[in-house]
Formats: structure tokens, C-alpha cells, sequence
């Protein structure tokens, strides 16, 4: 390393997704020398890798975007309510040219490590091509949800077909054609991939573990006037997003579910229902903190399952029996309908669980089934899986995953700063509201606030900023206290770690609203960046 020239820079930013991107934007307006490394070669982050069949967001299109300029979002015009990932790609590829993004990513680039050196008082980053960058920041913009989990079945080397993950899908298309595929996984991408799948291939098995609350989604082409309305209305629409508990403009009601008399409470869920998309969850304020309003929202979507599905013995299976909400709500385009095609066939592996896979196909406990392809809409390592496959290493040379205890014992400070990590920023990271609001509004607002910080500490000749053991204590304890009051915790899902095998249960997402959230961060900073320790070099050395 050292007879090398060590390129430097103010700012290394890992990733070129909504996160990245935007952090670059932010960084160059304000003048720090920023490099983002991104491991795809593209733009896009989650919209780059996840390209499987029916892959598309379930959060309005017109709210799922930048709000930072009023220009991006007059010119930029989405087709439907819930766009496909290749349009949504698109919208980042302009992004990136729009504002002249791609001079400062290095594509194709994977960071393996990067170390805190105390002498230089950097960040010391190393790429996969054996080279070595120093910063003084270090951001990490690398999402939630980047470490897929394919599990550890027996046997996947000897599968004489093809196999693959939904979140590295391959670029070119996959045809199904008269094959014989088999899905394991209903989440959010299996539900989305299955009804898709089916209508192409010759015969679709879904192996399904805990079957999944959905809604329908009820996607529709946008009309002319609709989109000329929401392009006028764009401040009104911003203010509203950034100021709501989940980053999107529409108020939850602020009954319990259980106020409402039967009748009343049955036309509520109805009425949702038919609008699809997220409307359903924002119908009584106490779904996720009322365990009997979660039942009669979860029997509502029971009776729906039993009305769609004509078999009565796949209806049931496809009932989910724990509560509403705890796994991450789901939105589809015909899936429960696509149980009652004569090519798709349900298999319980709770039932009958997967033993191994074969050269031919799957083998569970009473049956093979004969696969050309399989599918693993298996998910992801969330929250910490992605900074845990980096070598992040702080003071003292201890890593991130020493000091959380490989999830055990996870502490940050506002989700964004960990200490022992000076100079090191996590958009959205564990602890800080990220999934369970609207990704690219909950993204803005770290950005900003990391931006703002990082020009306050320039402004104020402060090298080095980090948060005190008692701060990132008092939010940890914060943020468990504010969880453990919901129901979202008694769930087994990726939010509570339970989908992956060992890895200790936690919750690691803020739940005391975004509006809340960002009042607190707002007032952390007005406050000289209360909580954190603001260190001049010439006073350490
Ligand atoms: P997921 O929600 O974690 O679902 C994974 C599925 O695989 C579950 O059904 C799980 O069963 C099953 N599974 C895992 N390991 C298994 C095994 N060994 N054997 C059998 N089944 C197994 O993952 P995802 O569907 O990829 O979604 C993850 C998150 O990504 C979503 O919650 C959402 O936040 C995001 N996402 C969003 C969109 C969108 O529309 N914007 C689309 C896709 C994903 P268990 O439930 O029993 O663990």
C-alpha cells in the first residue's frame, strides 16, 4: 500500500442509487470531492439488480421520486400509478444525466473494506481492484435490502437446470416458455413475480412457507389531467410528504378499528380494498398496535382469499394465520386469481418442507417435483446484511460487526452515525425510519441533513464528528421502546431477522413517525449537533 499514490478525496459515497445519487447531488452543490463506487454497471441500486418478471413499486409513482427540484419533477412524467422497474431505472438513468452524476461513479467497483485510520484521522478505502482511496467522510448509500439471502438448501450444485435470485436478476430476459419453474418465496418479490410467471411458463410450483396478507394494488395508466394537477400542485405535495409519519401525503384515521360498528367497519375495509394500494393499512389507526383490530383486518383480507380462490384447500392454505402487518404489507396484480389457473400448483412446505434439491427438481418430505428452473424469492439479509458483508472498521480497528454483536447489539445515533465510527454516515440506516416510510423522501431527508452537517463542521473547522456512547444509547433505547409498543416485533420477518437462520431477533427500523423524526434531527443540528462529539485535529494532535 504504501508505495502506491493514495488518491484523496472529501467524501466516498457507496452506491448509485436513490441514496447515492442524490448524496453526490448534494455534496458537489455544496463543494466536497466525492467518488461514489457502485458494484453494478449501472445506475439504480435495488432497480438495477431487481429485474425479475412483474418487479415494481408499490408506492405511488408520482410520491415515489425526488422532491428536491421542482424542475425534475415538472419534467419527468410517469405512465402508471405503480410503474414496472424499467421505467423507474429509467427515471434514475435521467437523473443521473439531468444533473451530470456519472462524471463521479466508478461502475462496476465493489468497496471490500473500508478502515478508520486514527493516525490520518480518514477513512481509508479499499475497491476490489486492489486499489486504496482515502476520505475524510465516509456514507454508505447501500439500501436495506442488498444482501440477498439464497438458503442453504442441500443439494443447489447438483441442480442440472437454471437457478436465481430475485435480486440479481439477469439482464437479459428469462424465458419461461414451456419450461417447468419452481418459486420458493412468497414476500413481496414472489408475489410480484408469480402471477407473471405463470401466464408464460408450462407449469409454475410455488413452494410457499407463511402465506402473505395482499392487497390488490389496482395499477392504472395515469391520465393527462390527473398528472398536469399533481405537477401544479408540487409544493403543496412536497410539504405534505416531508411533514407525515410514513413520507407520503395521506393521513392515517385516527380511529381504532375497534370503534366502529361491524357494518361500518366492513364498508371501511371494502371501500379500501377496491382503491388498492397502500390505503388498506391507513384505514384505522390501531392495526399494528390492537391485536384484536389486526384480527378483523386480517380476517377481511381471509374472507377475500376464500371468495378469489376457487379450491377451497389451496384458499386455506393461502391464508395467512399470524398478524396483519407484522411482514411487511403486500400489494399484487392477480394473485390469489392466479391459483385458480390449471399450471400453478401450491406447495406447503410447512407441511412438507423442502429436503433437498436434485439434478431434476425440488425433493420435499412426500414428494419431487420435476423443475427446469427455479426461483428464489427468498429475500434478503436486511437492515445490517449489507454493511456486514463490508469490512467496516472504526476506531481501535473494531468492526461494525464486533461492536453490534453481529446484530445483537445494534446502537446508532438518529440511524445515520454510530460511535467509534467518526466521519462514518449511514443513509438510511438501522434505527432511522428507512423502509417503513416512502424510500426516496426518507432518503432526501438523511442526505440533507448529512450534507448540512458535514458544511456546519467545514464551516466551523471541525475535523471529526461523532456521537457520544450516552446519545446512541438514549436513541437505541428509544427506538426499542417505541417498536415494543407495537406488534410489528411479535412478527417472524426480515424487519425482526427472524427469515434468516442464527441471526439474533431485533427490530431496526424508527417507528415514531417521519414527521417526528425529522423534527428531532432538525433540532439535533440547530442545536450544534447535540449528542455528538465535534472534534478539532489541532486540539487531538
Ligand atoms: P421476503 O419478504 O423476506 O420474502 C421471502 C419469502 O421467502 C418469504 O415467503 C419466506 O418465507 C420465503 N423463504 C425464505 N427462506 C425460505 C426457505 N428456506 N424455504 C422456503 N421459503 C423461504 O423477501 P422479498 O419478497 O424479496 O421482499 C423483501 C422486501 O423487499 C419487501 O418486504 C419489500 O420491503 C421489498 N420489496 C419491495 C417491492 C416493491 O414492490 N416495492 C418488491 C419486492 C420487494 P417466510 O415468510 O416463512 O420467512
Amino acid at each position: 500500500m504504501s508505495s502506491q499514490t493514495i488518491k484523496e478525496v472529501d467524501a466516498v459515497v457507496l452506491g448509485a442509487g436513490f441514496a447515492g445519487l442524490y448524496m453526490l447531488h448534494q455534496l458537489r452543490s455544496k463543494g466536497f470531492s466525492t467518488i461514489v463506487y457502485e458494484a453494478g454497471d449501472g445506475v439504480g441500486g435495488v432497480w438495477y439488480w431487481n429485474r425479475y418478471p412483474g418487479a415494481r413499486c408499490d408506492i405511488e409513482s408520482i410520491y415515489y421520486n425526488y422532491t428536491f427540484s421542482k424542475e425534475l419533477y415538472e419534467e419527468w412524467t410517469w405512465t402508471s400509478r405503480f410503474p414496472e422497474q424499467a421505467e423507474i431505472l429509467r427515471y434514475l438513468n435521467y437523473v443521473a444525466d439531468r444533473f451530470q452524476l456519472r462524471s463521479d461513479i466508478q461502475f462496476n467497483t465493489r468497496v471490500t473494506a473500508a478502515h478508520f485510520d486514527e493516525k490520518r484521522h480518514k477513512w481509508m478505502i479499499h475497491l476490489n481492484d486492489g486499489q486504496y482511496i482515502l476520505t475524510r467522510y465516509f456514507i454508505t448509500g447501500i439500501g436495506c435490502l442488498s444482501a440477498a439471502n439464497v438458503p442453504n438448501i442441500q443439494g443447489l450444485q447438483q441442480f442440472n437446470g437454471k437457478w436465481y435470485h430475485t435480486g440479481h436478476w439477469p439482464h437479459e430476459k428469462v424465458d419461461f416458455t414451456g419450461k417447468r419453474v419452481g418459486i420458493i418465496g412468497t414476500g413481496s418479490s414472489g408475489i410480484q413475480a408469480i402471477p407473471v410467471i405463470a401466464k408464460e411458463a408450462e407449469q409454475l410450483t410455488v413452494f410457499q412457507r407463511t402465506p402473505q396478507y395482499t392487497i390488490p394494488a389496482r395499477n392504472h395508466a395515469y391520465e393527462e389531467d390527473f398528472i398536469k394537477e399533481t405537477k401544479k400542485n408540487f409544493e403543496a405535495i412536497k410539504r405534505s410528504m416531508r411533514n407525515s409519519v410514513s413520507g407520503t401525503p395521506f393521513a392515517q384515521n385516527q380511529q381504532s378499528a375497534m370503534e366502529e360498528p361491524d357494518d361500518k367497519r366492513q364498508a371501511v375495509f371494502e371501500k379500501a380494498w377496491a382503491q388498492g394500494g397502500f390505503a388498506f393499512s391507513a384505514t384505522y389507526h390501531d392495526l399494528l398496535t390492537n391485536e384484536q383490530s389486526n384480527e378483523k383486518a386480517a380476517e377481511f383480507i381471509r374472507s377475500k382469499i376464500r371468495q378469489i380462490v376457487k379450491d377451497p384447500v389451496v384458499a386455506e392454505k393461502l391464508c395467512p394465520k399470524y398478524m396483519y402487518g407484522t411482514k411487511r404489507q403486500v400489494l399484487d396484480s392477480d394473485y390469489f386469481e392466479t391459483y385458480n389457473r390449471e399450471n400453478v400448483l401450491l406447495v406447503d412446505v410447512k407441511e412438507s418442507p423442502i429436503q433437498k434439491i436434485t439434478g431434476e427438481g425440488i425433493q420435499t418430505a412426500d414428494n419431487h417435483f420435476d423443475l427446469e428452473i427455479i426461483i428464489f424469492a427468498t429475500g434478503y439479509d436486511g437492515m445490517t446484511g449489507p454493511l456486514f458483508k463490508i469490512d467496516i472498521r472504526g476506531r481501535n480497528g473494531v468492526s461494525l460487526k464486533e461492536k453490534w454483536k453481529d446484530g445483537a447489539a445494534v446502537q446508532t445515533y438518529l440511524g445515520l452515525t454510530t460511535a467509534g465510527f467518526p466521519n462514518l454516515f449511514m443513509i438510511t440506516g438501522p434505527e432511522s425510519p428507512s423502509v417503513l416510510v416512502n424510500m426516496p423522501i426518507a432518503i432526501e431527508q438523511h442526505v440533507e441533513w448529512i450534507a448540512e452537517c458535514m458544511h456546519y463542521l467545514r464551516e466551523h473547522d471541525i475535523d471529526l464528528v461523532e456521537p457520544t456512547i450516552e446519545a446512541e444509547e438514549a436513541w437505541s433505547t428509544h427506538c426499542r421502546d417505541v417498536a415494543n409498543a407495537t406488534l410489528y416485533v411479535k412478527g417472524d420477518s426480515w424487519y425482526t431477522g427472524a427469515n434468516i437462520e442464527g441471526k439474533p431477533r431485533s427490530f431496526l427500523i424508527y417507528l415514531g413517525g417521519f414527521d417526528y423524526y425529522t423534527k428531532h434531527c432538525n433540532e439535533v443540528a440547530q442545536n450544534n449537533y447535540v449528542g455528538f462529539k465535534l472534534m478539532k485535529l489541532k486540539s487531538i494532535s
